[in-house]
């Protein structure tokens, strides 16, 4: 037995599962979680000490690699003060600054501590502002688990949405629509037939939860014109693109500004961090301004703070995007160079330096339904293989990979030896 099961046995006397989050588990792709011990830059280290090459990178956060030095070290420096002090402090300003200088269309913004509360808040927010219930989101994008976004697709697209959760009240389901990601026709036909009583759209602009799919092109346009003719608002979920897919986020890239935008896991840099922000008028409806109740005990804590703001300003170094996007086009473009050396029917997506790869004959993949079609078995066994030769790939076929500032062209051609060795096995 290697350390990492004796781990897992151990973790499951008293963790539900073993984990403190579900796909942790390895449910989806079978075997035994690894358990990690550290992190360096592009690489993490199990529990027996073996290296990888990390492409999950806590699932986005560190974009400029694991343990940055100044990351750490305003870390470090900021915890000798004080871990929290439930008061305003000035960082949580000089962030905020920072940041609606940055985000488009911020005005004004509000720390919380994970991505589920920055898009549950602005939901609250948006039916606050328009005195709505109704809200709109996409199948296969993930926003969290707060009960109004843990909804599937009634049988019909305008059917009342289904809780994808027990525990979660059928009575509030059934003011969440969820409508198919891409599908542009399907967004203004459900607003011709409910458009006065939405609230909010709320999507991810480049979906990284049903592994990596790009909005097509008009897309998001046709959410912000919709949005603006009926009066609801158009919530872009930023927890996984804002900071990764460009500095200005995707709002940025596709030149679509949201009402409301959710920040969260890479703008903390690691540490729990998550915000939402937006337009003045309407996050004047958030509470002490106005009358949406909104708080946290340990919002805007200040080691939190620190390490965003440090990677903040560590992300803004010159090229720092443009050099990320090369190194993620080469990756995905020496994994398709191999899978087709292999005769294996594969297709890749990427934006910026968030991507996915697909076992599939379809040429494109753009929504939720064609990421299930694919060949989940193939994913497993690829995982797998890869794992055993020191790659570490997020163990399900409908997360995203993500690339770091700390990867090299070393790390990546030896990734694309382990894929060339793992296809030809498959
Ligand atoms: N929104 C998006 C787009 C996400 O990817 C996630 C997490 N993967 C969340 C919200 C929820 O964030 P958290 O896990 O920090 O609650």
């Amino acid at each position: 037995m290697n350390r990492s099961e004796q781990l897992f046995q151990d973790a499951q006397k008293h963790i539900p599962g073993g984990v403190n989050s579900p796909v942790r588990a390895f449910r989806a792709v079978g075997g035994t979680p690894v358990f990690f011990e550290k992190a360096k830059g592009a690489y993490i280290y199990d529990a027996d000490g073996k290296q990888y090459v990390d492409y999950v990178q806590s699932w986005g956060p560190m974009v400029l690699g694991h343990a940055h030095p100044e990351v750490i070290a305003a870390v470090v420096e900021k915890v000798q003060h004080g871990l929290s002090f439930g008061a305003p402090t000035e960082i949580e300003t000089t962030l905020a600054d920072e940041l609606c200088q940055i985000m488009p269309g911020m005005d004004l913004v509000r720390f919380v501590s994970s991505g589920t509360e920055a898009t549950m808040s602005a939901i609250r927010l948006a039916r606050g502002f328009t005195g709505r219930d109704t809200i709109i989101k996409f199948e296969g994008c993930y926003h969290g688990h707060s009960d109004s976004l843990l909804i599937k697709a009634g049988s019909g697209a305008l059917t009342l949405g289904v809780p994808s959760s027990p525990g979660v009240p059928a009575a509030l389901a059934q003011h969440t629509v969820t409508l198919t990601y891409n599908d542009i026709e399907g967004v203004k036909k459900a607003f011709q037939e409910m458009g006065d009583q939405i609230a909010c759209v709320i999507a991810e602009p480049v979906c990284g939860n049903m592994n990596c799919v790009p909005p097509i092109p008009g897309f998001l346009e046709t959410l912000r014109e919709e949005c603006d003719k009926s009066g609801a608002l158009l919530v872009i979920d930023e927890v996984m693109t804002g900071f990764r897919v460009s500095l200005t986020g995707a709002q940025g890239h596709y030149g679509v500004t949201a009402d409301i935008t959710t920040l969260g896991k890479v703008m903390g840099g690691g540490m729990p961090v998550g915000a939402f922000g937006g337009r003045r008028e309407v996050m004047e409806h958030i509470a002490p301004l106005g009358p949406v109740y909104q708080a946290g005990t340990l919002s805007g804590n200040p080691v939190a703070m620190a390490a965003g703001l440090t990677n903040l300003r560590l992300v803004q170094e010159e090229g720092f995007y443009e050099s990320l996007s090369q190194k993620t086009t080469l990756l995905v473009e020496g994994l398709q160079d191999r899978a087709n050396a292999a005769n294996i029917p594969f297709t890749t997506n990427h934006v910026g330096s968030m991507f996915g790869f697909f076992f599939t004959d379809a040429p494109h993949i753009t929504n939720y339904q064609q990421v299930m079609d694919c060949n989940i078995e193939r994913f497993n066994k690829f995982f797998h293989g890869m794992l055993q030769e020191g790659v570490y790939l997020a163990p399900a076929s409908y997360e995203a990979g993500f690339m770091s500032a700390a990867h090299t062209e070393k790390d990546i051609q030896f990734t694309l030896d382990a894929a060339e060795k793992v296809f030809s096995s498959l």
